[in-house]
């Protein structure tokens, strides 16, 4: 079939045409997407900045409702309407089953070449030229083809544009505060970043129990929206100092702060700031190929403890339901997270609006 698409033909060249899209193989499923969150790892990949290569299909946030299915396809129907689940790992090698799906050794080989998991692609060009999925999902376009372990169910009541939220930026932010950290009830946290993925790690604080949250970003419309959301301080990190801020709003430093990020000089002040015995959990990626000078002597003296989080730690059968039945009770105002809604077509546009510093979240909807 012919489907409308967000396509980088190469690097830095991004059009919404058609594509060829083959019907769904063996454990897979044809998706009807109806909205596709907008990521900073899609604007990364469209400038050739990660790894995955072009030509290739943007998209790997998104809900929408299954088609079709290939053979031996037991776990979702014609009709069921699905998450994209980006991270479907083999449930085979040691890390899944040490129950760490996010490090599948399976991954390297497929998602992240822009490839479903028998190394192939079900999506081509008009001569022929297969075309990737990016991480294994190519959610932008009004079709897509993934394995049947690359869906789990959206639960009723959940809307498609919150569904296409979280599989990347909510279960980041969230999981990063819930599974990598482990943050107890009662901690005074510090987000650094109020995008998507900060301002989900700032929910997530919040869905725990921290009774101080304190939001740091450059931007005071970001500032004003994560006090919105319930931040109980705001930092404004071009005109204030954020190391002696954070320390004084919180009598010595954070317990844990989240760097979502991850420049050099946010990973320093999330370092410098947490307390001492305090735990700075780094998210972000825009310093992810640097080298960044530290003090070893602040994590040694202090007894800090300085960690990475990769899609906050989720296991995606587990994490994706639990998020959709937080959000359904009330504690998880995912709604507030989505700023601008966008046609496919307009996906530039939604592009430039997140790199100005104007989203939380933008998605793309399909009618
Ligand atoms: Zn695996
Ligand atoms: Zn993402």
């Amino acid at each position: 079939m012919q489907v409308r698409a967000a396509l980088v033909r190469e690097a830095g060249r991004l059009e919404v045409v058609p594509v060829a899209l083959e019907p769904p193989r063996a454990g897979e499923v044809l998706v009807r997407i109806r909205a596709a969150g907008v990521c900073h790892s899609d604007l990364h990949t469209l400038r050739g900045e990660l790894r995955a290569r072009p030509p290739l299909v943007l998209g790997h946030e998104g809900a929408g409702v299954v088609e079709a299915v290939g053979p031996g396809v037991t776990r979702v129907a014609p009709g069921d309407p699905v998450v994209i689940n980006w991270l479907p790992g083999c449930r085979t090698c040691e890390p899944c089953l040490r129950g760490e799906p996010n490090l599948c050794r399976r991954l390297e080989q497929t998602t992240f070449q822009g490839r479903l998991p028998d190394g192939s692609t079900r999506i081509r060009l008009e001569d022929g030229t297969a075309v990737g999925h990016y991480l294994g999902s190519a959610t932008m376009a009004e079709y897509t083809v993934v394995p049947e372990e690359g869906v789990v169910p959206l639960l009723e009541g959940v809307p498609f544009e919150v569904g296409a939220i979280l599989g990347c930026a909510v279960v980041t932010g969230v999981g990063a505060v819930f599974h990598t950290a482990r943050m107890p009830p009662g901690q005074r946290a510090a987000v650094i970043g109020c995008g998507g993925v900060g301002l989900s790690a700032l929910l997530g604080c919040l869905a725990t129990g921290a009774h101080t949250v304190i939001a740091v970003d450059t931007v005071a419309d970001k500032l004003a929206l994560a006090r919105r959301l319930g931040a109980t301080h705001t930092v404004h990190a071009g005109q204030e100092d954020v190391v002696a801020l954070l320390r004084h709003l919180t009598d010595g430093g954070p317990d844990y702060v989240f760097d979502s990020v991850g420049a050099a000089t946010t990973i320093r002040q999330a370092l410098e700031a947490v307390r001492p015995g305090g735990t700075a959990t780094l998210i972000g990626l825009h310093a992810a190929l640097d080298e960044v000078a530290i003090r070893p002597g602040v994590l040694i003296f202090q007894n800090k403890t300085l960690r990475g989080s990769f899609a906050g730690s989720m296991r995606p059968e587990v994490d994706l339901p639990m998020l959709q039945r937080i959000y359904l009770a009330g504690h998880l105002d995912l709604d507030a997270l989505i700023t601008r809604r966008y046609p496919l077509e307009e996906i530039a546009q939604a592009f430039a609006d997140m790199e100005a510093g104007r989203l939380a979240r933008g998605v793309l909807v399909m009618e």
